[in-house]
């Protein structure tokens, strides 16, 4: 009986080890996949999309990216698969749409894979977007897989293995970019749901696949600072030079990096020839805003091209160089000015009333939440209060991604050539 008892000792002792030995293995297993799934608990933001009415019920959970382009890459694929799914709900029967998503990571790939269950085709379906994270881009299955000819074999003999000849036949027809895959751990899954087949089930075949993860990948997907999409916009100073703001807005913008476009009267240039250089030797512009500030629309030939030219002449003596932009006061306009001005008409998207309110923060205030890419800003370099704005607005505009250039350098920036003549609002 002792004997025994040892024996069995003994033998429980090896278990303990072997057990012991196995969990170990096991962890060192787990920890090298290839692959990560990156799950619900991860850093990654969210957005849910619910919608309820009589005709159906959507319930979508979708990552939110913080690198702009991958964003509204799954961002559209997903509207898209909505708006199909609103179509596809007729209005006798309440319909579901429900979406989840997991996110895996392949060497410089990321795949968002897309659970969905749609009740407008009854069926469970797996969709995925692959993302090159090297440029961001959307690619599909088959340049995700390198070699075609090769990755097509082996799905044709798992089909072939698997189903009966009449379903491998069906399956072996189907479009490499209709295959939708999905990637755990180190099994490759791939789905044929675009089979137009009545029955809810979809065909599936699955094989073990060896790439190595590349880690640096989900950090780049999910920083901020080097994925940020560049914004432009102009801010726009009318009725100066004046000798105590003008400076102080220059100032401001140099402190922060940015320029400005000056829309200068013809009558100031002369007794502010040194704010002038100061704005052209700092990278910023100049504009014409007539002579003396009268409305164009309202004058009669003659008056209207001496406010023009007087101003042209002066600011050619003076700084020797051409005027290219007008700005014509109160932003007044009619075909006649257009098609005597000589230049482009720049009007502008934000007006700040910077002249009425004469208040920093509530010009910056409206800025801030207003700015758009490609906007154009109007604001007048003759109040301090002005001035003061322009030391807020520009480091918060510059936060929010937006660069402040001139208005040449943005309608270059977005690609539109300046027209004489041509009323321009923004360049968005
Ligand atoms: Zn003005």
């Amino acid at each position: 009986m002792l004997k025994i008892n040892k024996k069995l000792k003994t033998l429980l002792l090896y278990i303990f080890i072997i057990i012991l030995t196995l969990t170990f293995f096991k962890i060192i297993y787990d920890n090298s996949n290839f692959t990560s799934i990156v799950t619900k608990d991860s850093n990654i933001e969210e957005k849910k999309v619910i919608e309820k009415n009589d005709y159906y019920k959507i319930n979508v959970l979708m990552p939110k990216f913080d690198n702009i382009k991958i964003n509204s890459i799954c961002k559209n694929y997903i509207k898209g698969y909505i708006k199909n799914f609103k179509i596809r709900c007729d209005r006798k029967y309440k319909n579901t749409l429900t979406v989840d998503y997991n996110l895996v990571f392949l060497d410089k790939y990321m795949i968002i894979f897309f659970n969905i269950y749609d009740t407008t085709n009854n069926k469970r379906v797996n969709k995925s977007i692959i993302i090159d994270t090297l440029n961001n881009n959307k690619i599909s299955v088959e340049d995700f897989i390198d070699k075609k000819e090769e990755f097509n074999l082996i799905v044709k003999n798992k089909i072939n293995k698997k189903y009966s000849k009449d379903v491998s036949k069906i399956l072996n027809k189907v479009n490499i970019n209709n295959y939708d895959i999905f990637i755990k751990e180190n099994i490759f899954y791939i789905t044929f749901n675009d089979l137009k087949n009545n029955i809810n089930y979809v065909p599936n075949i699955n094989f073990k696949i060896s790439k190595k993860i590349n880690e640096s990948v989900f950090k780049e997907v999910n920083s901020k600072n080097n994925l940020i999409m560049k914004k432009y916009i102009a801010l726009t100073f009318d009725d100066g030079p004046n000798k105590e703001s003008t400076n102080q807005v220059i100032d401001a913008l140099v402190e922060n990096d940015a320029k400005g476009t000056f829309f200068v009267l013809g009558s100031r240039i002369k007794y502010n020839k040194e704010i002038m250089f100061r704005q052209i030797a700092l990278g910023n512009e100049v504009g014409s805003h007539s002579y003396s500030h009268k409305n164009l629309a309202r004058l009669n030939n003659k008056t209207f091209e001496e406010e023009l030219n007087s101003t042209n002449i002066i600011y050619n003596e003076i700084m020797g160089r051409k005027i290219n932009l007008l700005r014509p006061p109160y932003g007044s306009y009619n075909n006649y000015v257009c098609e005597n001005a000589g230049m482009p008409l720049i009007l502008w998207s934000i007006d700040t009333k910077d002249w009425l309110s004469r208040n920093a923060k509530k010009i910056s205030d409206h800025v801030i939440n207003n700015a758009k890419d490609g906007d154009i800003i109007l604001m007048h370099d003759i109040y301090l209060s002005t001035a003061e704005a322009v030391r807020i607005i520009a480091p918060e505009l510059k936060e929010k991604g937006f660069e402040l250039v001139t208005v040449s350098e943005l309608a270059r920036l977005k690609k539109i050539k300046l027209e004489k003549g041509k009323v321009y609002r923004n360049f968005n």
